[in-house]
């Protein structure tokens, strides 16, 4: 996977949208999701908002494209001023 954000050193973050037709357009929102440093993808993945994302429902994004999913944005801030302090 080729876009992930270092958010921590053993913290990995993916943007990832539901496939279209799993969901409504209108919930194809851009999740950030957590994934281990090492290891294998988990079997399901939970986007910092809480929504929980099959791997296989979902598409991993370059970049945040669409609509970002407010929820997980405003606690990926949340996180990186943590960070900061
Ligand atoms: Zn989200």
């Amino acid at each position: 996977m080729g876009n992930v954000i270092h958010a921590e050193p053993t913290d990995l973050l993916a943007v990832i949208r539901l496939r279209r037709g799993v969901v409504g357009e209108c919930r194809r929102v851009s999740h950030l999701v957590p994934l281990p440093a090492e290891g294998p993808i988990p079997m399901q993945l939970t986007a910092l908002c809480g929504e929980i994302i099959l791997p296989s429902d979902a598409e991993v994004l370059n970049r945040i494209g669409g609509m970002p999913c407010e929820a997980c944005l405003a606690r990926q801030a949340r996180r990186e001023y943590r960070a900061l302090r």
